[in-house]
Order: structure tokens, then C-alpha cells, then sequence
């Protein structure tokens, strides 16, 4: 029985991945060391490490007054150090509220900075993004930070409104590479790898060269952008065998097609799952606004919560794991990534067809 993961993060990785990784795990390329085992200022690691950079700037076509670093602490660690970093001459920032991470985003930042919240999609329990046009910019902010797809609620924007004249800072991780992007219209985009781009312990921070080198009085070495592109993010050790499954991933998406097939894929993924949900009379229903259902976690209630147990007990039986949703929201949630096949979106949406006949 084929088995499929829909967890949140970590997440599934591309089969071929995997096992490519356990080819390479014990020798790496006739070295005689795993990548577990290099020193990261060797030539076997700077190789990887080289690579996986020019793969990534390849595949989102960063403009090469962007710089890429790959640090540890996870995306929560750059609730922190955007603000740190940026808001140095001007101490306001604006935050847009989206959901549980933006929440998080905020808080932190409220202790560094003088937070504006732009606009707040709570009055709604966080399904839809609020309208640009009420967006409450502060134009002297020192950067708007977004969330372009809040993992949690399972709600997802791509377009940006064309008057924000600060710096756009955005938390991509669990959407970046999903499709392509326009990445000179952000200042920073920050991602954890463990969703969309390999396995946790890497945060991958692209961030354009003027916002770099303004950190506050006092900042700690670590959490300065500036040390960390000076020294090409091996300021300290970095997580290395982080670094080298991202770099697969990227070899990855650069055989199958790169990110226009990625995104044709994805869409089409989640079309299959939206249209299930829509066309079953309310069986099963998507709290979220249509406009801005994430192509990468969609979450979903039954109609009556006592199947909940059932549907998620059959489904794990069936080979189809980690549906659960999350505790905020309850209901389920299927995570479907770049790595999820579609031949497991094909066996969610035909499970959910059956379980439907069988208790509707
Ligand atoms: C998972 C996630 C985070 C937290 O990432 P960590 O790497 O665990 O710190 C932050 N923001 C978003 C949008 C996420 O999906």
C-alpha cells in the first residue's frame, strides 16, 4: 500500500530525494565521508554549499543584488531578527494579521519595535485577507511584514498592493517555490526548509544588499544580517546536511520542469481537493474565503464532527497519515507540498468520495 504524508511540517520529500540521500548517505561521491561527517570549510562542502545557492537563485531568479543565507533557528528566529535588523533610523513597522504565524510575528516584533498592524483579518477567525484598499500603511514604517500563506488557517495570497513604499518583509515558509515570483518586489523573504524546501535546522533568508549592515546598538553577532553575508553563512558552523538535502530538493524542482510545472502542478492539486469539498452539499466545508485558498494546506471540517474520529482513523488505514488539523482550528488538514504527488491527492479526494457515500 503506497503511503502519503500530509503533514504540516516537517513535511514529506520528494521520493527520488530520499533516496538519493540514502545512496549518498554513508560516501558522498567517492569522498569516503557522509556529509554528516565534513568539515563545512572543506572543498566537498563548499561545493554543496555553492551549488545549492546558484540552484536557488536560478529557480526563483534572484536578482543578484539579493544575497542568500542559510541560518539556523527556524522562521521563529526571523520574527526576531527583522526587526533587529530593520528597524534601526525609524522604530515603526507595519504588520499585516493573517493568522497564527503573522500573530507570533507580531509579537515579537513588539518588543523591538512600535507595531502597526496594517490590517486584521481576526473579525473573521482568520479566513480570508482584508481588502488592500483598507490596509492602514504607515509610509514612514521601516519595512510591511506579510504572510503570504498562513499554514495553520490555510490562507494564501500572491498579488501586493502597488502603494506600499517600504520594504516588503515576507514569511514564505510554507510557501516559497510553490510557483514563481516577482522577488524584487520584497526587501526580505525568509523561509524554515522543513515545509517546501527539505528538513529542519535550515532557514533560508533572501534579503536585498541595502538592508543589510543597519542592525540596532547591541545586536548579538548571530542575529546580525551583516555577519552572516559578510562570512557567506558560515559565520559559525552551519546546518550543514540541512543545507545539502536543500540543495537535492533544488536539483529536484530543476529536473522536473522548474517552478512554472511546479505551479501547474500545485494548482491542479488543489483544484481536486477544493472541487471535492465544493461539490459535497456540505459534507465537508473549507472555512476560507475562495479568493485566498492555499494551494499548500487546506484545511477542512465534516459536517458533523462526530466522523472526525472515524474519518481519520479509515483514512491512516487506507495509507493516508498526519490529516489531523491543527488544535486551533480543529477539523482536518491536508498539507499538500511541492513533494505530494499527485497520485495522492488522488487518493485523499477518492477516500473522501467514499467515506462520503458511506456516512453522508
Ligand atoms: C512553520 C512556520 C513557521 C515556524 O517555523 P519554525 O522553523 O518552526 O520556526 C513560521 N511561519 C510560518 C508561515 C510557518 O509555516
Amino acid at each position: 500500500m503506497a503511503i502519503y504524508n500530509f503533514s504540516a511540517g516537517p513535511a514529506v520529500l520528494p521520493e527520488p530525494v530520499i533516496k538519493q540521500a540514502q545512496e549518498e548517505l554513508v560516501n558522498w561521491h567517492g569522498s569516503g565521508m557522509s556529509v554528516m561527517e565534513m568539515s563545512h570549510r572543506g572543498p566537498e562542502f563548499m561545493s554543496i554549499h555553492e551549488e545549492a545557492k546558484n540552484d536557488l537563485r536560478e529557480l526563483l531568479n534572484i536578482p543578484s543584488n539579493y544575497q542568500i543565507l542559510f541560518l539556523q533557528g527556524g522562521a521563529s528566529q526571523q520574527f526576531s531578527m527583522v526587526p533587529m535588523n530593520l528597524a534601526t533610523v525609524n522604530n515603526e513597522v507595519d504588520y499585516l494579521h493573517t493568522g497564527e504565524w503573522s500573530k507570533k510575528a507580531i509579537a515579537e516584533a513588539k518588543k523591538i519595535a512600535k507595531v502597526n498592524i496594517v490590517a486584521n483579518a481576526e473579525d473573521k477567525q482568520f479566513t480570508y485577507v482584508p481588502d488592500f484598499a483598507g490596509w492602514q500603511l504607515n509610509p514612514k514604517a521601516a519595512y510591511l511584514h506579510i504572510t503570504p500563506n498562513e499554514t495553520i488557517g490555510g490562507v494564501e495570497f500572491y498579488d501586493l498592493p502597488n502603494n506600499v513604499q517600504v520594504p516588503i518583509v515576507a514569511d514564505m515558509s510554507s510557501t516559497i517555490l510553490s510557483r514563481p515570483m516577482d522577488i524584487s518586489r520584497y526587501g526580505i523573504i525568509y523561509a524554515g526548509a522543513q515545509k517546501n524546501m527539505g528538513i529542519a535546522g535550515l532557514t533560508t533568508v533572501i534579503i536585498r544588499d541595502d538592508l543589510i549592515g543597519h542592525a540596532k546598538a547591541g545586536t548579538p553577532a548571530m542575529m546580525d544580517y551583516k555577519i552572516h553575508a559578510d562570512n557567506d553563512s558560515m559565520y559559525n558552523t552551519p546546518p550543514a546536511y540541512s543545507i545539502y538535502m536543500a540543495g537535492l530538493v533544488f536539483k529536484w524542482l530543476k529536473q522536473t520542469g522548474g517552478l512554472d510545472a511546479m505551479a501547474k502542478l500545485n494548482q491542479q492539486k488543489a483544484t481536486l481537493v477544493y472541487d471535492t469539498i465544493d461539490q459535497s452539499h456540505g459534507f465537508y466545508r473549507s472555512p476560507v474565503a475562495k479568493q485566498n485558498r492555499s494551494w499548500m494546506n487546506i484545511p477542512f471540517t465534516l459536517q458533523n464532527d462526530t466522523l472526525d474520529k472515524p474519518f481519520l482513523k479509515q483514512a491512516e488505514e487506507q495509507g493516508l497519515l498526519q490529516l489531523k488539523g491543527h488544535r486551533s482550528v480543529g477539523g482536518m488538514r491536508a498539507s499538500i507540498y511541492n513533494a505530494m504527488p499527485m497520485a495522492g491527492v488522488v487518493a485523499l479526494t477518492q477516500f473522501m468520495k467514499e467515506f462520503q457515500k458511506q456516512n453522508g
